[in-house]
């Protein structure tokens, strides 16, 4: 079974067409990075799948439910399949660490108990721990966005979005965050990455690599690992 999947997804933001006729299966497990040139589509392809937009034209299924179906009630239940990386990190400034990553937990309604063991649990697994108490705007770069892939896994998602996740980092810092994904990966989550970087795609890649130009699928290689 496939859990997510795209028909003929069109995307047009007024006269802008930024997704042309996407047809496109990806199965649980799969790590799938996206590549493109800025403006291809790429985010445009991962926000629909969460519903941050709509799509113009087309279906997308996410585990057989039918997202133009979704009811309003429903889309917290869907969010919550999703774990999200940004380049730009998106953590809350003047919330700490810990609070950043429990505000997850805290919206799904977990016991206080939980939620403290959960998000010491993956501070550890990221090696943020030590700044549990800090504020986001105290960190590197590096650091921030650790903290986001924590806040993204926290609440076991089955599948992890990252939008450019290496953009804004130095090198090392970009590899410790490929490799918390990978960690995840292996663990069984289904991973979308989107990045301009071909070269880290070579570097990187752990299944289907596909291109997206002008808002169409350009190509789609295996690589066998
Ligand atoms: P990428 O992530 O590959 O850089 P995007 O998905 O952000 O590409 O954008 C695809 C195209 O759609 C670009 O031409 C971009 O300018 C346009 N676009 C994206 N978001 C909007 C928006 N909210 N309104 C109008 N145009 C948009
Ligand atoms: P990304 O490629 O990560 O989406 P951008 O800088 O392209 O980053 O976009 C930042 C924000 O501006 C996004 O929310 C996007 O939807 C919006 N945006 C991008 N291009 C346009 C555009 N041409 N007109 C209006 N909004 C846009």
């Amino acid at each position: 079974a496939n859990i997510i999947r795209l028909f003929n997804v069109t995307k047009r933001y007024g006269g802008k067409l930024a997704l042309n006729n996407i047809t496109l299966d990806i199965k649980p497990g799969e790590f799938i990075f996206i590549s493109g040139p800025s403006g291809a589509g790429k985010s445009t392809l991962l926000k629909v799948l969460y519903l941050a937009e709509r799509v113009s034209e087309g279906q997308i299924l996410i585990d057989g439910m039918n997202l133009a179906r979704i009811s309003s009630t429903k889309l917290p239940f869907l969010r919550r399949r999703f774990g999200m990386v940004f380049q730009d990190f998106k953590l809350i400034p003047s919330r700490t660490v810990f609070e950043n990553v429990a505000l997850v937990l805290k919206v799904a309604g977990e016991k206080p108990s939980f939620i403290k063991k959960k998000v010491m649990h993956v501070l550890r697994v990221t090696g943020m721990e030590k700044k549990a108490n800090h504020l986001p705007p105290t960190l590197s770069g590096g650091e921030q966005q650790r903290v986001a892939v924590a806040r993204a896994v926290v609440g076991e998602p089955s599948i992890i979005l990252a939008d450019e996740p290496t953009g804004s980092l130095d090198r090392k810092s970009a590899q410790r965050v490929l490799d918390l994904l990978s960690g995840y990966h292996q663990n069984g989550a289904t991973i979308l990455m989107a990045s301009h970087n071909t070269e880290q795609m070579d570097r990187f890649s752990k299944g289907r690599n596909i291109s997206i130009e002008d808002g169409t699928l350009k190509g789609i290689s295996t690589i066998l690992c």
